[in-house]
């Protein structure tokens, strides 16, 4: 196995046009980080997300980044479910339509899995970092558990209320975002990431 590459200049680009996105992305890489940019901010435009895995999509999202001269980090994030064949997968933010309704995108997961008796899902955050010589570096986090019905809660996104991590009684949903933040597939990418190349 060859040894990662760390980051060791002083720029990284967070290749993101989400502000809370890029603010979530700054504040936990703050402590290895003389100075964030975005994508947004170096207006850069947006590459299709073309690839067929979380890891191909953040790849190529931190690649066109890199490409403006710094080191740059992307990710790609959603929830896959087994008994969906993987759905929704890579398309999770897309099944939610262009209004963003969960609810709907929530009920589709429901629909789809009707009487199954497998339950089991899992969100996958990929993390990549990206060099302007093309090298990367890349991650994938998870966070395992079971999808219930009705949702639940009010607290987090997405499909965090239909998600029961393992271990726990309560979703995403009805977590408190602390809690959240400290088992999930972003925490999991994270850890790995900086042991990797920031550390
Ligand atoms: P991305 O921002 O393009 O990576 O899209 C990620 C999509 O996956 C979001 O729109 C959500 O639908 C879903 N997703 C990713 N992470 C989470 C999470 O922590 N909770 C709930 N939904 C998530």
């Amino acid at each position: 196995m060859t040894t990662p590459r760390r980051f060791t200049g002083d720029t990284l680009v967070i290749a993101s046009h989400n502000k809370g996105k890029v603010r979530e992305i700054a504040d936990l890489l703050g402590p290895y980080v003389a100075t964030f940019t975005s994508a947004g901010d170096l207006g850069l435009p947006e590459p299709e997300e073309t690839g067929t895995s979380f890891v191909a999509n953040a790849e190529l999202k931190a690649l066109a980044a890199a490409g403006a001269g710094h080191v740059a980090l992307a990710d790609d994030s959603g929830l896959v479910v087994p008994a969906l064949n993987g759905d929704p997968g890579i398309y999770s933010a897309r099944w939610a339509g262009p209004s963003k309704d969960f609810a709907m995108a929530m009920r589709k997961v429901e629909d789809g899995l009707g009487a199954n008796a497998d339950r089991s899902a899992y969100f996958v955050c990929a993390l990549s970092l990206a060099w302007p010589d093309g090298h990367v570096e890349t991650v994938e986090g998870r966070c395992y558990g079971t999808l219930v019905w009705p949702p639940r809660g009010e607290q987090g996104f997405g499909y965090d209320p239909m998600f029961k991590p393992d271990g726990h009684g309560i979703t995403f949903g009805e977590m408190d975002p602390a809690k959240k933040h400290e088992m999930s597939h972003r925490a999991d990418a994270f850890r790995q990431l900086v042991e990797r190349c920031f550390k």
